[in-house]
């Protein structure tokens, strides 16, 4: 994961932007007034689904949470990211790490968080913690889990905890640190949990490091973790799997869940080898800690969380981990074969709208069935595509393909990659060779990338720019900036041609990447001096992704400079036309909680202005098939 996707998944963007805009909450949606322009009615929404932003006003433009930051800090891009990872407590320089202090510190708030958790512990045994027992005891939870998982209860009082711990000689600070408490002003605090049932999340060895806590009286969040402490990094750790770790080795496989009690409830059912990723997508570390155990994995996916883009990522990566961990321990002819060994990842889609704790409990032995038949991470992948594509039109197919060649040319083994490339060419109904010249083109681009950095370059710290990670592909993102660097006058040439079509010119809104958008932002600074001018004005970062470009570019099929041309506009209105997509659901989503006419009748025609915009485009786009113009 970049550091820019871990800072997303850290900070929520509706907290972030509320510390600047005041924000009133609207369906799906949070409005409020424009901070980036004059105006009395709210045009500016926040969408947490999305975890973007969008002015519907005079701005007419949108983003993330780097952009906003940005906008309103008045920062440049790598300025934005060490911000925003100092507030989501992500190191970017490497720390000094050792030291005595440091390891007196750590093992000081390892004994806050023993004593809080016997604390926990405590209540729930006793009268005040009734509501948390009728709770377990109706989710099917037994006295034997609740011991072994050390469940306990936190008290619905503003100091019950900390009045305990002071009293035991911890102090203040020590408090604060563990995460136990919250400060508020004037030198006020209180316990960060309250009226919660508590799960103690532990180290491999079985340390507790941080809390998860359920809300017990419909408060929300539903879930309230520890913040991230010096022992306490959620994307790192694993529920139970201090637990799991002997069930894990003895039967090669880990299986991964995403709640604490889908956890709880496996292993109180006696499938010992379970653990919990805490509903975050999952982490290469998080996976390297379970690949010394384990050759076998299994995701168990929500149905509801299965398709979705965090999920698909999660998968990504663990793939990857995975893979690039045995090729850091084999070489020559063991290589093929040890990858595939360890890259054996299967997903199981949970039935709809059962919990895994309630299949669990109700029928044991369809979970173990559904484990059994967990798919290959490429057929689940097909499936996903699948139930999205329109097969019936080219433009479909192609999309359909696109979609699937960089997961196919991931797979190492041959013999498998030719399996997949069998089955998409039926699917898509083209000859087979067709789909293995493309394939072979996917895999050029990316054996020429330089090495992205591996597990390696995360456990040693970061650089510090943020924009480190370079591309995953060579995406119409990349194919874009790469034809627009390649010539002076290309943006201009694009922008021609979408106002031909009456579309604005490119921005850097167009982009969804952020390194990418810092790229086209210094592009369309410097760009129309060629690319020679482009590079000399780039450094650090963004020049190796323009590198980075040059080299993937120049992977592109020999082609006259028309085709060149032909295929970068193309791309740039790609780009655009996604983007028009995604305004007209933004601007739907935002509709859906107003009840002002006016306003209503507003958010309709832009909807209305958006979509013509889009028609237009997609009509050009379809013009032509990609497939069809490399025959
Ligand atoms: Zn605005």
């Amino acid at each position: 994961m970049s550091v820019t996707e871990e800072i997303k998944q850290r900070l929520d963007i509706v907290d972030l932007i509320s510390e600047y805009v005041p924000l009133k909450k609207s369906g799906r949606t949070y409005k409020g007034l424009c901070p980036f322009h004059q105006e009395k009615t709210p045009s500016f929404v926040v969408f947490p689904d999305t975890q973007g932003w969008h002015c519907f006003g005079a701005c007419a433009t949108g983003g993330d949470i780097f952009t906003f930051i940005q906008k309103r800090e008045g920062m440049d891009f790598t300025e934005a990211v060490r911000f925003l990872a100092q507030r989501a407590g992500i190191e970017l320089v490497p720390g000094s790490e050792g030291g005595a202090q440091q390891a007196e510190v750590r093992s000081r708030l390892r004994s806050v968080m023993e004593a809080a958790a016997s604390f926990f512990v405590a209540q729930l045994a006793s009268p005040g913690g009734q509501l948390a027992r009728d709770y377990l005891a109706k989710r099917g939870v037994g006295q034997a889990a609740i011991e072994e998982f050390r469940l306990g209860y936190a008290p619905n009082a503003w100091r019950a905890l900390s009045t305990h711990l002071l009293a035991d000689g911890f102090s203040r600070e020590e408090l604060a640190e563990a995460g136990v408490i919250s400060e508020g002003e004037e030198g006020r605090f209180y316990d960060r949990f309250r009226n919660r049932l508590i799960f103690p999340i532990s180290d491999s060895r079985g340390n507790v490091v941080g809390f998860g806590a359920r809300s017990l009286d419909g408060s929300e969040p539903k879930y309230l973790n520890s913040p991230q402490t010096p022992l306490f990094d959620k994307g790192k750790l694993l529920y139970g799997l201090d637990r799991a770790r002997d069930g894990i080795r003895q039967s090669g496989t880990a299986v991964i869940v995403e709640g604490y009690m889908d956890a709880i409830a496996a292993h109180q059912a006696g499938y010992r080898n379970v653990v919990a990723s805490m509903g975050t997508a999952l982490s290469e570390a998080q996976l390297q800690s379970l690949a010394r155990l384990a050759k076998r994995f299994v995701l168990a996916l929500d149905p509801d969380a299965a398709g979705s883009v965090a999920t698909l990522r999660g998968v990504a990566v663990a793939g990857e981990a995975l893979q690039t961990e045995s090729a850091a321990s084999f070489d020559g002819g063991l290589l093929r074969f040890e990858r595939r060994l360890s890259a054996e990842i299967r997903v199981a889609v949970l039935p709809q709208g059962r919990d895994p704790d309630e299949l669990i409990r109700e029928d044991a032995a369809a979970w173990q069935r559904l484990i059994a038949e967990a798919k290959p991470v490429v057929d689940y992948y097909f499936d996903v595509a699948l139930a999205e594509a329109e097969l019936s039109d080219a433009k479909g197919k192609v999309r359909f393909a696109r979609r699937l060649l960089p997961v196919i040319a991931r797979v190492p083994d041959a013999l498998e990659r030719a399996h997949h490339v069998e089955r998409l060419a039926r699917l898509i109904q083209v000859d087979p060779s067709l789909v293995e010249r493309e394939l072979a083109a996917v895999r050029r681009n990316a054996a020429s990338a330089p090495d992205r950095d591996g597990l390696d370059g995360l456990q040693g710290g970061r650089d510090d720019s943020g924009q480190g990670a370079l591309p995953e592909a060579f995406g119409p993102e990349e194919y874009a900036l790469w034809f627009l660097s390649q010539n002076g006058s290309a943006l201009a040439a694009a922008n021609e041609a979408l106002a031909s079509l009456g579309s604005e010119p490119l921005s850097e809104a167009d982009f969804l990447d952020p390194a990418n958008r810092a790229l086209f932002e210094a592009l369309a600074q410097f760009g129309s001096g060629g690319r020679l001018a482009l590079r000399s004005a780039l450094s650090g970062d963004l020049r190796r992704r323009f590198d980075w470009l040059e080299s993937a570019g120049a992977g592109e099929p020999e082609a006259s400079e028309d085709y060149v041309w032909h295929d970068g506009i193309y791309a740039c209105f790609f780009l655009r036309s996604r983007r028009l997509k995604h305004e007209a659901r933004l601007l739907q989503l935002a509709q859906e909680g107003e009840e002002d006419q006016a306003e209503l009748r507003q958010y309709a025609l832009a909807v209305d202005k958006t979509r013509r915009q889009m028609q237009v485009l997609t009509r050009a786009l379809a013009s032509r098939s990609l497939l069809k113009a490399k025959e």
